[in-house]
């Protein structure tokens, strides 16, 4: 641990209900909320100074003295930071929590969360509450938009969310009756014929580097307006659904929603050459899980996977190869990786952040072929006249028809797991490295903070977010 021999005192808060309180699911006890920090102050060397407890106050009463003095003690250095036993047990509001962890944190305080395992001394768990707060207040942000009735509302309308895939456009259907454009079901517009041609080369078998090619080539839109496209736009365009009509988003999806574009039949052929190549390629030819997703906080610019050899395999880096940088970081694939992944795990692990179904394609992929596979020897069986008794007919019948109804229940399963929210980490683990790599950039992206960026230094301080540029 520190070098410093003193050990550090931290302040610990509680927070109590009435009796006759609530009893929800983030209700803890007194008694729990005093083991939790105890427990982690004996495993981190942490000395307590002072208990304070305060009453929860019904009523949407703001004031808090306890907790302000708490945070005064903190500030003028009487102590050397706060504990608590959950987040919700100190911020009344996660912009409340932000506030007050960003506080302690400018003036060199320690904020620990024992059921988060945020412990703003180490780098990692400081890492973690960054994402952890960004995610927060998006989530939030939805909360308060309703954002989730309005989705459902516009899937059960057929209406596709967001910015339009390429391929489509929205109509406007009506107007509302101050003028504004109400928009209708997806249609395809003049680069339908280049994605079918897309999904049609994948199909034969084309690499994702030639799809990519050929989009651009074919001078084909992406959902941004760009004509430019990169391998994971082109990974999402051969496995969105929306090109057989479907329109999914988180738990809701809708089939037949709009015209499509590919078959059912294209679509599943283009699945499977991805299940094939994910299967068959690895870290070397696909890439690692941040390849191009890594930027040098010096220069700014886009750090490249590099590796030496090592006993028994390769030593991976993200490296800058700028010519103009002066700093030049490199970083060991691993520790970013692990890092990234960990703050992943724990976000899915609670809830916060889901992997959406078309992550998922992967396995309902292999499922509807093996559905096809199974009725194409059903329809083979009946349509073939063989000379055998009738009741060989029938029980060799009955066999495949079985079987059709087993691949269905299978796939009808997968389905309804898929449009359930969660359990997502196990998903996660299983996904190739491809559709994880597909997670994180969402994940990344979700947190709203920007381009992750490496800086020289030590452990997760190295770990940065550079704005995105406007
Ligand atoms: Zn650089």
């Amino acid at each position: 641990m520190s070098p410093d021999s003193r050990p550090r005192a931290l302040d610990a808060y509680i927070r109590v209900s009435r009796v006759g309180g609530r009893a929800g699911e983030s209700y803890i006890t007194k008694r729990q909320q005093r083991d939790a920090i105890e427990r982690w102050c004996g495993l981190q060397g942490y000395e307590i100074a002072q208990w304070h407890e305060e009453e929860d106050r019904s009523g949407g009463d703001a004031s808090r003295p306890k907790w302000n003095e708490v945070k005064r003690r903190a500030l003028a250095g009487e102590t050397d930071g706060v504990i608590v036993a959950k987040l919700d047990r100190f911020a009344r509001s996660v912009i409340d929590g932000l506030k007050a962890v960003t506080e302690l944190e400018k003036a060199g305080r320690i904020f620990v969360s024992v059921a988060e395992k945020f412990d703003t001394a180490d780098p990692y768990g400081r890492f973690t509450a960054t994402i952890f707060f960004a995610l927060a207040e998006l989530e939030l942000g939805r909360i308060k938009g309703g954002w989730n009735d309005a989705k459902r509302r516009a899937i059960e309308r057929g209406c596709h969310i967001g910015p339009d895939p390429a391929g489509y456009t929205s109509a406007v259907t009506e107007h509302t009756r101050k003028g504004d454009p109400i928009y209708g079901p997806l249609v395809p517009n003049e680069d339908a014929a280049a994605i079918l041609a897309a999904f049609e080369l994948r199909a034969e078998g084309a690499s994702l580097a030639r799809v990519t090619a050929h989009l651009t080539a074919a001078g084909v839109k992406t959902s941004r307006g760009s004509t430019r496209w990169s391998m994971p736009g082109a990974i999402k365009l051969l496995a969105n659904e929306v090109y057989i009509g479907t329109i999914k988003h988180g738990e809701f999806s809708r089939e037949d929603a709009h015209e499509p574009i590919v078959t059912r039949a294209l679509f599943m052929a283009a699945q499977r050459k991805a299940e094939e190549r994910a299967r068959t390629r690895g870290p070397d030819s696909e890439g690692r899980l941040l390849s191009g997703m890594i930027w040098c906080a010096s220069c700014r610019g886009r750090m490249t996977l590099d590796h030496q050899p090592r006993e028994g395999g390769k030593y991976y880096t993200y490296r800058c190869r700028q010519p103009g940088c002066e700093i030049r970081t490199t970083v060991a694939a691993t520790k970013v990786e692990q890092a990234i992944e960990q703050a992943l795990r724990e976000r899915l692990a609670a809830e916060e952040f889901r992997i959406e179904t078309n992550a998922d394609e992967g396995g309902l992929g292999a499922l509807r072929a093996e559905l096809e596979t199974v009725k194409g020897e059903l329809e083979a069986w009946l349509e073939t006249d063989m000379r055998v008794s009738p009741e060989a007919w029938q029980k060799r019948t009955a066999v495949l028809e079985e079987r059709v109804k087993a691949a269905q229940a299978k796939l009808d399963d997968a389905e309804v797991e898929g449009l359930a929210p969660l359990p997502s980490l196990d998903k996660y683990d299983l996904l190739p490295l491809p559709l994880k790599r597909e997670v994180v950039a969402a994940f990344l992206k979700a947190t709203g903070l920007g381009r992750l960026a490496v800086k020289p230094g030590r452990d997760a301080n190295r770990f940065v977010f550079l704005p995105d540029a406007a």
